[in-house]
């Protein structure tokens, strides 16, 4: 069987592995599913990966399966699964237990752990190959309407995680009702993050770098958000002109944005950071401003990521209500297909090159 593989630690090592067809009964107790592998999404970890800034192999292995953004349709299912049967499309969830108290509690999203186990990434293989097995705990149904969102089924479950985490924390103020969020950055985690917070009735300012007229700025739109260019508006300046935000949510890819969100955020407000920064970047801060204006304002900042199974419902969910809201807005996310796993060099010349919204390999018909 064909998978696509990187030498974690190796610079740009991606390359065609070849790997055993797994088999049901990998899994114990008649819990395993079998899927036929249709559509695998890239996004900016895969790209860490090649660059070997993160991600490591399974023990024992010196290469890493990619792909953790899985679309597929069920095969075969052991004996006592009950939430998918043959013919269904699913996603997979990311992260698989360790051992703390939410691991074992279905939140190994927010496990206390170190060590964190995530299929593609880091210490699992991944999903981009023809077939995988999963316990059924982790495969999530796809409605056979959603089917053509496919390979956005996985970075909307960590939006949604993102959202609703924000949501929680709040509750600390007995009352919350936001009403103006910015979200910064515009890539596929920026974009469905507006519009979850759209179909929750907010206002929403969306910036990145890109000027208008571009995709991001339309998806945005369409989705009832403003889009700006932070390169013609910085965002100290919107905070002045549309006021302080009750909410952001960063997902630029940028700890120098993520901590710029720290200096506009209104009283009370909550900042949610999403972004995964696998460099070694430093810079300066206005650290007593930041401080007084933090414990003045009771503000608060979350880390949010990866998302387990009830995130993905929540996501999908929100696909369909997105997709009900906004006619045919969410596929143009999908940008950049690539035909068959043999041509994972311009999987990743896409990725890294095109800087493109969405790349996904289209793995199988179906
Ligand atoms: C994935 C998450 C994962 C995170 C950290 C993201 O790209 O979508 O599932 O938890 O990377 O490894
Ligand atoms: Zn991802």
């Amino acid at each position: 069987m064909k998978a696509v593989a990187v030498r974690p630690g190796r610079k740009n090592s991606v390359h065609l592995a070849d790997l055993p067809m797994p088999r049901l009964d990998e899994v114990p107790d008649g819990r395993g599913v079998l899927v036929k592998v249709l559509r695998i999404g890239v996004d900016a970890t895969d790209r860490e990966i090649n660059e070997a800034l993160y991600g490591n192999a399974p023990p024992g292995h010196d290469f890493l399966v990619l792909g953790h953004e899985s679309f597929g349709r069920v095969e075969q299912v052991g004996s006592a699964v009950k939430n998918v049967k043959p013919g269904d499309y699913v996603t997979c969830t990311v992260r698989r237990p360790g051992g703390s108290i939410f691991d074992r509690i279905g939140r190994s999203d927010i496990t206390s752990e170190e060590t964190y186990y995530e299929r593609g990434i880091n210490l699992l293989h991944g999903f981009m190959t023809e077939y995988y097995v999963d316990d059924c705990q982790f495969v999530v149904r796809m409605p056979i309407g959603l089917k053509h969102l496919h390979v956005l089924a996985e970075p909307m479950s960590c939006a949604a995680k993102a959202v609703q985490q924000a949501y929680e924390a709040q509750r600390r103020l007995q009352v919350w009702e936001p009403k103006l969020a910015f979200v910064t950055g515009a890539g596929q985690i920026g974009l469905l993050a507006t519009l979850i917070l759209r179909l929750r009735g907010l206002t929403v300012y969306t910036a990145a770098r890109t000027p208008k007229p571009c995709r991001k700025a339309e998806i945005a739109e369409a989705f009832g958000a403003h889009y700006l260019s932070t390169r013609e508006k910085p965002l100290a300046e919107l905070a002045q002109q549309v006021g302080k935000p009750d909410l952001i949510i960063d997902a630029t890819g940028s700890s120098q944005v993520a901590f710029e969100a720290m200096e506009i955020l209104g009283h009370n407000g909550v900042v949610v950071w999403t972004s995964i920064t696998g460099g070694q970047r430093s810079i300066e801060l206005p650290a007593d401003k930041i401080n007084l204006s933090w414990v003045l304002g009771n503000k608060l900042l979350v880390g949010s990521v990866n998302a387990n199974f009830r995130h993905f419902e929540l996501g999908i969910a929100d696909l369909a209500l997105g997709e009900m809201t906004f006619p045919g807005v969410l596929e143009w996310i999908l940008t950049h297909p690539v035909d068959g796993l043999d041509n994972y060099r311009e999987m990743m010349r896409l990725l890294v090159e095109e800087q493109a919204l969405k790349v996904f390999v289209n793995v199988a018909e179906g």
